[in-house]
């Protein structure tokens, strides 16, 4: 872990800069308000049931191209945010989260390229989320690719509020689709779920960085949702300045970890 903090999220590091900004590009210009609304009706159906260790391995097959500070498999990402949570002797369910928080980029399994959430396309599954329905801020990562948004040329959904009425809070927003609110809206559906609403909302809005560290949105926010953010800036710590070249095997951590899953999310399958 010898990554300085100051070296995260670069953006200008050169070798994965272009890759890096062109998946933005897309996921500015293809996430529209429809655009969301169709993918929560495509594959929010909870239809495919998958062990949650089976699905942490599907993950070992999966680098998340809009991360400049890691190309490891996804799952070892994983494993180092819960390991970090865990030497800090946080709860047990706090930890379960840092395991899975990312869990929901397994979308890819039955994803596709047009929809943007497929291996080789991943603008609708990873990536910095923002609110569709109103204004692109400018603490968007490249800004300058807000203007690509058709919504921007949309009177219904180019100011401040766009669609929604202020102060409604976060949890009536429509965000960008991705990884986050999938994986939030599978354990939501699941009838054993036990994590507290803490960490479901870690799980929900981890990707909101306009938002939580941008400062943007705050005319949408409800009194509530001050407290959302101060646990989300706690998840976050863990979330990005974890990230290292350590290499941990899955099965070994399974010994630790299997039995919290199984408290907050009982032994049967999840229905993806
Ligand atoms: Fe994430
Ligand atoms: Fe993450």
């Amino acid at each position: 872990m010898a990554t300085a903090k100051k070296e995260f999220r670069n953006y200008d590091k050169l070798d994965v800069n272009a890759a890096v900004r062109e998946h933005y590009r897309k996921m500015r210009t293809n996430q529209t308000y429809d655009y969301v609304l169709r993918m929560k009706k495509k594959y929010l159906t909870f239809s495919r049931p998958m062990d949650l260790w089976d699905a942490m391995e599907k993950l070992n097959h999966l680098i998340d191209v809009s991360d400049p500070d890691l190309d490891l498999p996804n799952v070892q990402h994983l494993i180092q945010s819960a390991e970090a949570i865990r030497a800090d002797n946080r709860p047990d369910w706090m930890q379960l989260v840092g395991l899975i928080h990312d869990l929901g980029k397994m979308m890819y399994l039955w994803g596709s390229d047009e929809d943007g959430t497929s291996q080789a396309e991943q603008w609708g599954l990873v990536g910095d989320v923002f609110v569709v329905g109103c204004a692109l801020p400018d603490t968007c990562v490249y800004p300058d690719f807000n203007a690509l948004n058709a919504d921007m040329s949309d009177p219904r959904y180019n100011t401040p509020e766009g669609v929604y009425e202020k102060g409604c809070g976060l949890d009536n927003l429509e965000l960008a689709w991705g990884h986050d609110e999938y994986l939030y809206q599978v354990l939501s559906n699941h009838a054993e779920n036990r994590i507290p609403k803490e960490g479901m909302v870690m799980i929900r809005y981890h990707s909101f960085y306009p938002w939580h560290n941008g400062g943007s949105y705050e005319s949408l926010m409800s009194p509530e949702d001050y407290l959302y953010k101060e646990w989300i800036l706690d998840f976050n710590k863990y979330d990005l300045y974890t990230k290292c070249e350590q290499i941990y095997d899955l099965d070994e951590m399974k010994d630790y970890y299997l039995p919290i899953a199984e408290k907050y999310l009982g032994k049967g399958p999840i229905y993806w």
